[in-house]
């Protein structure tokens, strides 16, 4: 049995891996400061003899004795990290700062849940792990991307000159079963307007393309990877090659819904990216990892976890 911090553990991936590495049979301390993460979302596991929950800002340094880090602390969706872009840098770069401190005192291993959007508008189409991205390192979303880019740079700088043992994990778009309705991403955004009979907002003409990775594969490459061969650090995608234009995935949302939804076209965010699709060449070969859940049997799933909660 290990004893394993989890930071961001209160949100969408963090509570169910919280859950996954439970069922493995460790112990985990999730620590969160719930900004966007809910106690909904671990209320369940609070009764577990081995969860322990920890309301903390990963910005502030901790003092804990533990075998393994994840760290997912961080908003995730548009309109959360840029509603305090600062404190969003401040998070990924003071938080990687800080798990990076203490995986170097402990001497243990350390996972970083870095993003696709470390490719920025990428102008290779799709993307391998080599491509170094196209980020406006001004714009709206620099503050996540440059964020979780400068994590990254400061995983592998620990691991090069202090030895930790770190894996970086590319994650691209995720979804399922408790996702904030009210964060603004794609598919809760579309789930809830076709449940509500709202109309479903497409930004853009809606040709721009996301690879949606249902949370169960996600979980599954995020648990190999922490426990890969000794020396493999990553960064590796983690990601559903399968590609939809949002047209596309609104039409497939509308259909499994059977919503009288109709399409409304607003304006298309500053910089957001046109294209997104992960190879997985690495993932496969490295972890034994390709996603199971093709989007129309993990839409459905979804849907019938927002019905339960609207
Ligand atoms: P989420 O917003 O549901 O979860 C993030 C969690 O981190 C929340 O519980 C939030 O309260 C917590 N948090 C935020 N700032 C914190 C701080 N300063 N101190 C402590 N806790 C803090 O998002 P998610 O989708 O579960 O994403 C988890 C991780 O995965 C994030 O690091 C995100 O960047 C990364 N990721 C997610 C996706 C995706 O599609 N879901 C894609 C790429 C990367
Ligand atoms: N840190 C922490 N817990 C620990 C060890 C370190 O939170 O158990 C934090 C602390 O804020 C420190 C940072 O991690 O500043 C980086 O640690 P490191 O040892 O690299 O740097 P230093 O302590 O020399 O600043
Ligand atoms: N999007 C949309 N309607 C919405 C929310 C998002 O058309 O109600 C678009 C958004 O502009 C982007 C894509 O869907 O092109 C994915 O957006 P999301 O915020 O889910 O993820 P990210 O842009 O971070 O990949």
């Amino acid at each position: 049995m290990k004893r394993i911090l989890v930071t961001g553990g209160g949100g969408f991936l963090g509570s169910h891996l919280c859950e996954r590495l439970l069922n493995e049979g460790n112990e985990v301390i999730c620590m969160d400061n719930f900004f966007t993460g809910s106690r909904k979302n671990i209320h369940h596991l609070l009764d577990h003899k081995d969860f322990e929950l920890f309301r903390h800002d990963v910005t502030f340094p901790t003092y804990l004795e533990v075998d393994e880090i994840y760290n997912l602390a961080c908003p995730a969706s548009p309109v959360h990290y840029q509603f305090d872009p600062v404190q969003t840098t401040k998070t990924s770069v003071l938080g990687a700062i800080n798990m990076l401190g203490l995986a170097k005192r402990l001497r243990i291993k350390i996972l970083q849940a870095s993003t696709s959007e470390v490719y920025g508008d990428p102008e290779i189409h799709p993307q391998p792990e080599s491509y170094r991205g196209n980020v406006n390192p001004i714009g709206p979303r620099a503050c996540y991307d440059e964020g979780k880019r400068a994590a990254e740079t400061l995983f592998f700088d620990y691991h090069r000159q202090h030895k930790v043992n770190i894996k970086v994990m590319r994650i691209f778009n995720t979804y399922g079963p408790r996702m904030n309705p009210n964060d603004g991403r794609v598919v809760s955004n579309f789930i809830v307007q076709a449940l509500k009979g709202d109309p479903i907002t497409i930004y853009g003409d809606g040709s721009q393309t996301r690879s949606f990775c249902y949370v169960d594969d996600l979980i599954e490459g995020m648990y190999r990877l922490m426990n890969s061969r000794d020396g493999f650090t990553g960064p590796v995608n983690i990601g559903n090659p399968g590609e939809f234009t949002m047209v596309q995935l609104a039409e497939q949302i509308i259909a499994l819904t059977g919503s009288k939804s109709e399409l409304v076209f607003r304006p298309l965010p500053q910089d957001d990216p046109l294209q997104r699709k992960p190879v997985i060449t690495l993932a496969k070969e490295e972890l034994g990892w390709e996603p199971k859940v093709v989007l129309e049997e993990g839409l459905k799933k979804t849907i019938a976890y927002f019905e339960s909660i609207l």
